[in-house]
């Protein structure tokens, strides 16, 4: 892969709009991401590998529970420094950003959130420095947009809880040494349970051949009969709302992340536009080639101050999760729509490894779909604005 020489844009100097502390985040990301995971990445994606050797660097740079308290291992940091932490992430791979929001949004968040104390001080400390790794089972084969339909269950048999079932397309699962599982109860009601690796019947088989996120390690969590203590149920939150509200924090930072692999593929643009010579003048002197260009620095300007003011509003507690989906479904859309622009700018440079923007473009095929899909947010939007809901 060429030497990353990534400049990120700042249009309409978003940068003022930011405290010192944010700029220090931010920037701690961006060196890290440029030093530890650009020289690797490619790599990791095309032999499909997580690489578990930035583990501790995610950690360092906080974005293992960026905004948990510190009195937990947590960072301690406003919305706007966890969203851009994400979006350094994602500049280098979204498939890196995921582990990151999973292990924080997803399971640490509800730990935190929903956990009893001595659940937060006996997880929370080692899913923070990435000791631990966790997973989030919400999806099964047969319930993704609908997850409230889910079949996992779990019966109380006296001194613990008896899980069985089994969750698809589970993002670090295959290595995960804690798994947030959503089940039911034998009243049906939805509750979080930690489930542990080495519990007898649990395990997580890996899942191959996946053209998108292949440096993000996915797979399946199957319960069979898992012997649960029952101080692993999540005590404080039940209900689909306990896991929709992990989803609302990850999809949030996903919001931020999309610009991150949206900036990488402007920025990658914009220099080849420049140097690359065709009929005796740089690509970038013709109009069609500017009019690429300038409809992707457009749109990753009004993204970012999309993400800004969402976290502004998540600062003070106020967004809501029909706000996030607008956020989370216009940056990934964006995102994806300048990586195939981005792509055809390089010409046929830009199928291969030596530039990043394919890859994005093939990690946003998955983003675009996670954590609730394009249609599910527009979904989300039509219903805020007009009271009806038309998803069934
Ligand atoms: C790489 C990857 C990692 C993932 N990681 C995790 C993870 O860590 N944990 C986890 O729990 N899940 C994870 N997921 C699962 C992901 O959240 C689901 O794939 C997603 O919610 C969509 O579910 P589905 O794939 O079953 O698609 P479906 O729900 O079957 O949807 C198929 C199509 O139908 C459309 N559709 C569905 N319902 C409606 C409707 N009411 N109206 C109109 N259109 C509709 C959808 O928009 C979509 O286009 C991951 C997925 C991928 C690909």
């Amino acid at each position: 892969m060429k030497p990353d020489l990534f400049e990120a844009p700042d249009y309409y100097n978003l940068d003022d709009l930011l405290s010192e502390e944010h700029k220090l985040v931010r920037d701690a990301a961006r060196d890290w991401v440029k030093r530890d995971v650009s020289p690797i990445i490619e790599d990791a994606a095309q032999k499909a590998e997580f690489p578990k050797s930035i583990i501790g660097g995610l950690a360092e740079i906080g974005a293992f529970g960026p905004y948990i308290p510190e009195e937990y291992g947590g960072a301690g940091l406003d919305q706007i420094s966890y969203g851009l932490i994400m979006q350094e992430i994602e500049r280098g791979d979204s498939g890196v950003r995921s582990t990151a929001s999973v292990q924080s949004s997803l399971v640490m968040y509800p730990i935190w959130k929903y956990g009893s104390e001595e659940q937060r001080q006996k997880y929370l400390p080692k899913l923070a420095s990435g000791e631990w790794m966790g997973s989030f089972g919400l999806t099964e084969p047969d319930h993704g947009s609908n997850p409230g339909g889910m079949t996992t269950n779990f019966k109380d048999v006296g001194d613990h809880y008896l899980l069985n079932g089994a969750k698809l397309w589970i993002s670090n699962s295959p290595f995960c040494d804690v798994a947030v599982v959503w089940a039911k109860n034998e009243e049906g009601r939805i509750h979080g349970l930690i489930v542990e690796r080495g519990m007898e019947g649990f395990s997580t088989p890996e899942t191959h051949n996946k053209w998108s996120l292949r440096a993000s390690a996915t797979g399946e969590l199957i319960f069979q009969d898992v012997k649960v203590p029952k101080e692993n149920l999540l005590p404080n939150k039940s209900g689909l709302g306990a896991p929709l509200g992990c989803l609302d924090s990850a999809r949030y930072g996903i919001a931020w992340g999309a610009i991150g692999a949206a900036m990488d593929c402007y920025d990658t643009a914009l220099r080849y536009a420049k140097e690359r010579i065709q009929f005796g003048k740089p690509i970038g002197a013709f109009q069609l080639q500017q009019k690429k260009l300038a409809e992707m620095i457009t749109e990753i300007t009004k993204a970012q101050l999309l993400a800004f003011r969402l976290g502004q509003l998540k600062n003070e507690d106020k967004a809501t999760s029909a706000q996030i989906s607008m956020a989370k479904r216009n940056n990934v859309e964006i995102a994806i729509k300048i990586a195939r622009e981005a792509r055809q700018i390089l010409g046929g440079m830009g199928i291969t490894g030596e530039y990043s923007i394919m890859r994005h473009m093939m990690n946003l095929e998955s983003v675009i779909t996670y954590e609730g899909t394009h249609d599910i947010h527009l979904l989300i939007t039509g219903l805020d604005i007009t009271g009806l809901n038309a998803f069934k």
